[in-house]
C-alpha cells in the first residue's frame, strides 16, 4: 500500500483561516497585526518566498509594510531601518528573508531585530527560550511541521525521531522541539559527519529530512510504514517548465512514497506551513500589545 500525502496547503489553508479569524477579533479591538518583510536584492528564491509570505499576509487580513531594498544596500542602512521598525509600535513582526548579499552579516541583522517582534524565531534570545522551554517566537519551518505531525495524528510520544540536517533554522530547532515533553520523542540528529546514514534513517519512526540535496533519503533508507517530513526545497533545471526549473525536495518521492506510511510531497508540504505558522506568530505577537487583557 502506498503512502498517504500529507497535504500539507489544505492543513495551512485551516491554520490560516483561524488565523484570519483571530485578525478579525484583534481588528475590532483596534489592534491590526502587522509584519514588515525585508527583502534586500532580487534572489529568485526570495522574491518568490517574499511574495508568497505577502499573499498570505494580505489575505489574513493583516498589514502588510513589506520594504524591497537594492542588493547595495549597506549593513548600516539595514540596521537603520530595523531600528525604525523596532520603535515603531504599530509593528508587530520583521522578517529579513535571508540569504543576504555577502556584505551584510545575516548574524548583526539577527540580532538587531527586537526579541519580541522576531516573528521567525531567529534571534539568540527566542533561541535560548526554545531551548530552555520557555514560551518565545518558535522558527515556522519546524513548528509548522509539528501542526503537520499533530493534524494528522501522528503519535511522537516514545517514537524515534530521526532527523537529517543540523541547520539553525531548520534541523536544531526541530529536534529540540520533538524533544520537549509535548512530543516526548527520543532523536537523533544526523548530517554530513553521519556515517552510514541509513543505519540511523531506517530507525526512524518520524523521518524529518532537511539536507538541501535531492535524493538525501531513497527508499532503501526508509522503515517500513515511517513518517517521512521532506523539507528539501531544490531547484532543478527543467526545460518543459515555463519556469525553466522544477522544485523537488531531498527525498525521492517516488520511490518512499512505496515504503513509507505517511510522506510530504514537495511542493505543497512543508513549504505552506512555514508560511501560516509566520501570519500565526504575527497574531500572537499582535496579541501579546493587548497584554494578555
Ligand atoms: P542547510 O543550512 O544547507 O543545512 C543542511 C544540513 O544538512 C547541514 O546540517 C548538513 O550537514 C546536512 N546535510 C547535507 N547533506 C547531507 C547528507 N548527505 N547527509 C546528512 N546530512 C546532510 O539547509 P537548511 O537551511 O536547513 O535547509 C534544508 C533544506 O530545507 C533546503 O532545501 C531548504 O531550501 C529547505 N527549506 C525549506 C523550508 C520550507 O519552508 N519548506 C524552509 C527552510 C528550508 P553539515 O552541517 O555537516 O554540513
Amino acid at each position: 500500500m502506498e503512502a498517504t500525502i500529507i497535504d500539507g496547503k489544505e492543513i495551512a489553508a485551516r491554520v490560516k483561516a483561524d488565523v484570519a479569524d483571530s485578525v478579525s477579533t484583534l481588528k475590532k479591538r483596534g489592534v491590526v497585526p502587522c509584519l514588515a518583510v525585508i527583502l534586500v536584492g532580487n534572489n529568485p528564491a526570495s522574491v518568490s518566498y517574499v511574495s508568497g509570505k505577502r499573499k498570505a499576509l494580505c489575505e489574513a487580513g493583516m498589514e502588510d509594510r513589506s520594504i524591497e531594498l537594492p542588493e547595495s544596500t549597506t549593513e548600516q542602512e539595514l540596521l537603520g531601518i530595523i531600528e525604525k521598525l523596532n520603535n515603531d509600535s504599530s509593528v508587530h513582526g520583521i522578517l529579513v528573508q535571508l540569504p543576504l548579499p555577502p556584505h551584510i552579516s545575516e548574524k548583526a541583522v539577527t540580532d538587531a531585530i527586537s526579541p519580541a517582534k522576531d516573528v521567525d524565531g531567529f534571534h539568540p534570545v527566542n533561541v535560548g527560550k526554545l531551548v530552555s522551554g520557555e514560551k518565545g517566537f518558535l522558527p515556522c519551518t519546524p513548528n509548522g511541521i509539528t501542526v503537520l505531525l499533530k493534524k494528522t495524528g501522528i503519535e511522537t510520544d516514545g517514537k524515534n525521531v530521526v532527523v537529517v540536517g543540523r541547520s539553525n533554522i531548520v534541523g536544531k530547532p526541530m529536534a529540540l522541539l520533538m524533544l520537549r515533553k509535548e512530543f516526548n520523542a527520543t532523536v537523533t540528529i544526523c548530517h554530513t559527519g553521519t556515517k552510514n546514514l541509513a543505519d540511523f534513517t531506517r530507525r526512524a519512526d518520524i523521518l524529518i529530512v532537511a539536507s538541501g540535496r535531492p535524493n538525501t533519503v531513497t527508499a532503501d533508507m526508509i522503515k517500513p510504514g515511517a513518517a517521512v517530513i521532506d523539507v528539501g526545497v531544490n531547484r532543478i533545471p527543467d526545460s518543459s517548465r515555463k519556469s525553466g526549473f522544477r522544485l523537488c525536495g531531498d527525498v525521492d518521492f517516488e520511490g518512499a512514497k512505496k515504503v513509507a506510511g505517511f510522506i510530504t510531497p514537495v511542493p505543497g508540504g512543508v513549504g505552506p506551513m512555514t508560511i501560516a505558522m509566520l501570519i500565526f506568530n504575527t497574531l500572537e505577537s499582535a496579541r501579546q500589545t493587548l497584554g494578555g487583557k
